[in-house]
């Protein structure tokens, strides 16, 4: 009989591997699955509110009319009724764009990772906000890049902090949610745009504008794209989802680029995926076509400013006495800083021994966390459980009052 060779350990992991964390956002996810528990930690949609009617339609009727084409590889460019349906809607919305300037991509998580391919180097400086979405941090952190965040206020970027950054570290992109971001709900007004646009042009770096929430406005004007100055134009990105405006499942998303970048995310694209879905991208196109996504679009914004107010009714008397928030204008989030002294991260059990949820704020930031902040998605219930929740909420930190 001849024995088994002693085997040698296997090759450790890459580095990046290593060190990126897992999203503690996903695993408070599986800690509020329980049905009982109100939950205000995701960053879901409304399910009731999605048109699975006319999404299934569409599907019925791509894969009826042209079954050779939609189960087919694809281009990695994306479906071209799809890009010029994307194209069109940009356009309206007073962003010049042609369907050639687009690359379609699995949600804009998927562009996020393709950027992050295209342009950065092992410790190449990002810019973002802090805090900012935690999912981009994974991204630019698996590209090696050491990410700093400029100093904010309730309106976004502190200009004169930024100025002074980007001179110092000479960061190769500044990364932004300007619309209803996400954690915080908060909107870059026009006026700090432009300065972020002329900051760009001045001193040489790259805007990612992530743009997942801007057609979830429900009060107030919108505010232009920073893709849409000109001191910018040349060298900002922006990224777009169907993921809160149709079906997050759908994974969709695309990314508005100019042509040497986006030609450089397309090889990024095929290394990772070769293309995205070719059905879900035909069957979205047949749905932009056939459906009427804005007056879809205007039910959900009706829902959701409900929900956001009965959320802001009920903080009030949820949260102890000295707790700031803010009253966002779309979107699916509000952002709160408990007084100081407070933990939200070592509250969350005994909210959760409660039956409701939140995000705590802290992985959020990139450094320096507040520990007292924490986010709360008013979108996934009706008001009335909204109500229920913030008073399971009160009752909760009632019992942690200091
Ligand atoms: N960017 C931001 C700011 C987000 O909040 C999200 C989703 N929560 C994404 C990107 C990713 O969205 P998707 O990939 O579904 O388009």
């Amino acid at each position: 009989m001849t024995s088994r060779p002693a085997a040698v350990d296997v090759p450790a992991l890459a580095q990046r591997a290593a060190t990126v964390e897992a999203s503690p956002v996903r695993e408070i996810l599986v800690l509020t699955a329980r049905p009982e528990v109100i939950s205000f930690a995701g960053g879901l949609p409304a399910p009731e509110l999605f048109d699975a009617a006319g999404i299934r339609a569409a599907y019925d009727r791509v894969l009826a009319d042209a079954p050779q084409r939609v189960l087919q590889y694809s281009t990695t460019e994306g479906d071209p009724d799809l890009r010029a349906a994307v194209a069109a809607r940009l356009c309206a919305r007073g962003l010049p764009t042609l369907p050639d300037d687009l690359l379609v991509t699995g949600g804009s998580q998927q562009g996020l990772t393709l950027l992050a391919t295209a342009l950065l180097e092992p410790g190449d400086v990002v810019l973002v906000e802090n805090p900012t979405y935690l999912a981009a941090l994974q991204s630019f952190r698996f590209a090696g890049a050491r990410v700093i965040p400029v100093p904010c206020d309730a309106e976004g970027v502190d200009h004169a902090a930024l100025t002074e950054l980007v001179q110092r570290e000479r960061p190769k992109l500044l990364y932004l949610v300007p619309n209803f971001q996400n954690p915080t709900g908060r909107t870059l007004p026009a006026a700090r745009r432009r300065a972020v646009a002329k900051v760009a042009e001045r001193h040489g770096l790259w805007i990612v504008e992530d743009d997942p929430y801007g057609e979830l406005r429900f009060d107030g004007d919108p505010v232009a794209p920073i893709a849409s100055y000109d001191a910018a134009a040349d060298r900002t990105v922006l990224l777009g989802s169907f993921s809160k405006i149709m079906a997050p499942g759908m994974r969709l998303g695309w990314l508005r680029a100019p042509a040497a970048l986006r030609r450089a995310c397309v090889i990024a694209k095929q290394a990772a995926d070769l293309h995205t879905s070719t059905v879900d991208q035909a069957a979205a196109a047949r749905y932009l076509v056939d459906a009427d996504l804005d007056a879809h679009l205007a039910r959900v914004r009706a829902a959701y400013r409900e929900r956001r107010d009965a959320l802001l009714a009920g903080l009030a008397d949820a949260l102890p006495p000295g707790s700031t928030w803010n009253r966002p204008d779309g979107g699916m989030f509000v952002w709160a800083t408990l007084p100081q002294g407070y933990d939200a991260t070592a509250l969350l059990p005994t909210a959760i021994s409660h039956d409701v949820a939140y995000v705590p704020g802290r992985p959020f930031f990139a450094t320096d966390p507040d520990a007292a902040t924490l986010r709360l998605s008013f979108t996934t219930y009706t008001p009335d459980r909204i109500g229920e929740g913030m008073r399971r909420l009160a009752k909760a930190l009632a019992t942690v009052a200091e």
